[in-house]
């Protein structure tokens, strides 16, 4: 964590994380929920924490999952705003991986907004679709506590345990190369409209993903700094 700058949010709020798969949300969502003192809510780690419990969440999801699908919005949003409900988001979360469609977007408006909430501010970290494939064909994941790595990028330890929580490094099995071109071609399909929403509010910033992760963070944490509704503590 970048020492003294913490950035904090003053009401309940919610930030998101926008990426195509492999622009590197899942490397920089902890540190910035870290730094806004929140929780970091993924819901694609949501969605693999239920296939591991076998839920029936988990196992309607599954073939979703499998085949770089989406999983129909009203299970996803539920998901959500049940773990947005939970105590230690009582200030709100930064969203990872979703809303991932329009309807997202709209429901996860209209939710908050009956708590009193909103959304503070939409990160989109942005990596042209070529260097993507090459990021997730690469990549490894703790089955633990899902902790990414990259063979070039961040290599893991040599015995391929997670550096965090030594869990098992795993490649997921929706990192396979046609897999990832569907996810791509879903997430200019249905995700786009979503980040457009919040371009219109007003409150979407662009973040140039396709730089070494220090670059990047110093650039998400440089943005937060400077919307005017985050306070800057020391
Ligand atoms: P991720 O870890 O964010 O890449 O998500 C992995 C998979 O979980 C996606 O390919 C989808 O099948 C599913 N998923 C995650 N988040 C959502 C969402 N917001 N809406 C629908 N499906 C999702």
């Amino acid at each position: 964590m970048m020492e003294g700058h913490n950035v904090v949010l003053d009401t309940f709020a919610v930030a998101l994380l926008f990426g195509a798969p492999g622009a590197g949300k899942g490397t920089q969502a902890a540190y910035l929920a870290e730094t806004l003192r929140i929780p970091h809510i993924a819901s694609g780690d949501l969605l693999r924490y239920h296939r591991a419990a076998g839920t029936l969440l988990g196992r309607t999801a599954q073939s979703f999952m499998d085949r770089g699908s989406l999983v129909p919005d009203a299970l996803v949003v539920e998901m959500i705003v049940q773990r947005l409900d939970q105590p230690d988001a009582r200030r709100g979360g930064l969203l990872d991986g979703f809303p991932r469609t329009y309807g997202q977007a709209i429901e996860l408006d209209e939710r908050l907004g009956e708590r009193g909430g909103e959304v503070r501010i939409a990160l989109h970290l942005d990596v042209p679709p070529r260097a993507l494939v090459e990021r997730l064909a690469g990549r490894w994941t703790c089955q633990r506590c899902q902790s990414v790595y990259h063979e070039r990028f961040n290599p893991p330890r040599p015995d391929f345990t997670c550096a965090v929580c030594r869990g098992v490094l795993i490649q997921r099995a929706d990192d396979r190369r046609e897999i990832v071109e569907r996810r791509v071609r879903i997430f200019q399909r249905e995700t786009v409209p979503a980040i457009r929403h919040y371009e219109t509010q007003g409150i979407l910033r662009r973040i140039d993903g396709d730089r070494p992760i220090d670059g990047v963070r110093a650039s998400l944490l440089a943005t937060l700094a400077d919307v005017e509704s985050f306070e800057l503590a020391s």
